[in-house]
């Protein structure tokens, strides 16, 4: 999962370098594994990527190289590394110099036969530096336009479509020009608008906020947009799906940020969680119980639960904000470890409430929630009150995720699942809950549907209905 930023402009204006980063900064919580960027003033080009946040990576030194060449177009991508190593190498965006030009690309999303795309490609004797989704797309894209289509990437992305299934929301960029396009399922969000005389894009709408950029729309499935220099802007519609289409529905469940819009309403994440909240409370209530987000994922859920049913919102755990992200750490026992670390029990709470219901937007592994409970337990130990005289029952606010990601998600193999390998009563035992449940496919799709037809969601997490091919992952 990644976020993807930037813009096109006609002249050059300073402010535009500082509202590049601002993009990036709001596309944090996308990817905190890499930054990078590609940029040009239609005549030269520049480029830098590496490990790191935004703030690390897009130092004073680099700035003012970019500031120096006055950039007409840039693209830059914050990176959650699904797909390759965490090294520059696998870093986006990717770039390649040819003898009729210079071309870059960053994308967000995942190819479910990425090894097959890597092989059928080296098979015809393209040379891939790295096993990163990005660069096979951007080589796909250049072998098509090139060997068949006469240099057209118009061309060349609508290949791409027709032959790759996948998420891919991506940016291309040549000298001059700036292409925007989305594959035909729509998996992954993609916006584009106007700040001053710039056309600009970014992954959500968050992005857009900072300087108050105009959202004009979301990038349609199949389509793609090319903006020049000259202030131009032409629409291709590249591929007319042949189906609804699959966005994410993990994306306003978890991952967007909640002052982003849900896909092209103009409704917020934030509400569409606290409303999964209501429809919990509405569907699993808890009697005379204190209501205990997760922070920060189960933030607004708890507040819609608490509110639906008039009960009080506590905040037990107090969460370390300087620990890396527990989820992706290899290894259970180092993830377990991290989570002890991440997250202290306010120990006061207990001995005034016995009875918590907790909330969080999902259950993966389990490991968050299995060690959470047994903090609360040690934590009423300590202070007196008993292991046993708490009450704690387990609220989510996705139904039980059955099936890996393919499509950009960093859900693990299904062998990791919890859900996809036991009952709920069985891992509520095993994370030692006294009740546990999960809000129902039919109450998500129930909220979903005041923000976009389900139909038009990806819901294979939940339902292993998978809408492409994929081949099994390994890693
Ligand atoms: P578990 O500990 O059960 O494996 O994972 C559940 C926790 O991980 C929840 O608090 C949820 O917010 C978070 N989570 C769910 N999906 C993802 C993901 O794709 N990436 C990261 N970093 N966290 C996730
Ligand atoms: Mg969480």
């Amino acid at each position: 999962m990644c976020g993807i930023l930037g813009y096109c402009a006609q002249e050059w204006d300073p402010s535009l370098a500082k509202f590049f980063g601002l993009q990036g900064f709001n596309l944090q919580h996308r990817g905190q594994e890499n930054f990078g960027c590609t940029y040009s003033n239609g005549k030269k080009f520049n480029h830098f990527k590496d490990k790191g946040l935004v703030s690390q990576v897009f130092t004073r030194e680099r700035r003012s190289e970019f500031d120096a060449i006055q950039p007409l177009i840039a693209i830059g991508q914050t990176r959650y590394a699904t797909a390759g190593g965490t090294d520059a190498i696998s870093a986006q965006p990717h770039w390649l110099t040819l003898l009729n030009g210079f071309y870059s690309n960053a994308t967000n999303g995942d190819l479910p036969l990425l090894q097959k795309e890597i092989e059928d490609l080296e098979a015809s004797g393209t040379i891939l530096l790295s096993g990163n989704d990005g660069e096979v797309i951007l080589k796909k894209i250049l072998q098509s336009a090139h060997n068949d289509n006469g240099g057209d990437l118009v061309a060349g992305l609508k290949h791409l479509m027709e032959t790759t299934p996948g998420a891919y929301s991506g940016c291309l960029m040549t000298l001059n020009e700036l292409y925007l396009y989305r594959d035909p399922h729509g998996f992954r969000p993609l916006y584009y608008g106007r700040w001053r005389n710039a056309f600009v894009f970014a992954s959500e709408t968050c992005a857009f906020h900072e300087r108050d950029a105009e959202i004009e729309r979301e990038v349609y499935p199949g389509e793609v947009i090319v903006f020049d220099t000259n202030g131009i802007k032409k629409h291709h519609q590249v591929v007319t799906p042949k189906h609804s289409p699959q966005k994410c529905i993990f994306e306003p469940i978890y991952f967007a940020r909640p002052d982003s819009q849900v896909y092209d309403t103009p409704k917020e994440v934030g509400s569409f969680r606290y409303q999964l909240g209501q429809q919990l409370a509405r569907e699993k209530p808890v009697e005379n119980a204190i209501v205990v987000p997760v922070p920060d994922s189960g933030r607004f859920s708890a507040v819609g639960y608490s509110t639906e049913l008039g009960l009080p919102l506590r905040e037990l755990f107090v969460r370390n904000p300087y620990i890396p992200r527990t989820f992706q750490i290899a290894g259970q026992a180092n993830r377990e470890d991290l989570v002890r670390l991440k997250f202290t029990v306010m120990r006061s709470l207990l001995e005034r409430y016995r009875k918590v219901v907790i909330i969080d937007d999902s259950l993966v592994r389990s490991t968050t929630m299995r060690i959470l409970i047994t903090m609360i337990r040690d934590a009423a130990e300590l202070c007196g009150v008993g292991k046993r005289e708490i009450e704690i029952h387990i609220r989510l606010a996705s139904p039980p995720i059955k099936g890996c990601c393919y499509y950009g998600i960093d859900t693990p193999e299904s062998k990791e699942l919890a859900a996809a390998n036991q009952s709920i009563e069985d891992i509520s035992k095993t994370i030692d809950a006294t009740s546990l449940a999960y809000i129902s496919l039919e109450g998500l799709d129930s909220v979903a549907a005041e923000f976009d037809d389900p139909a038009n969601f990806c819901h294979a997490c939940f339902t292993r209905a998978y809408p492409t091919p994929y081949q099994t992952r390994t890693r």
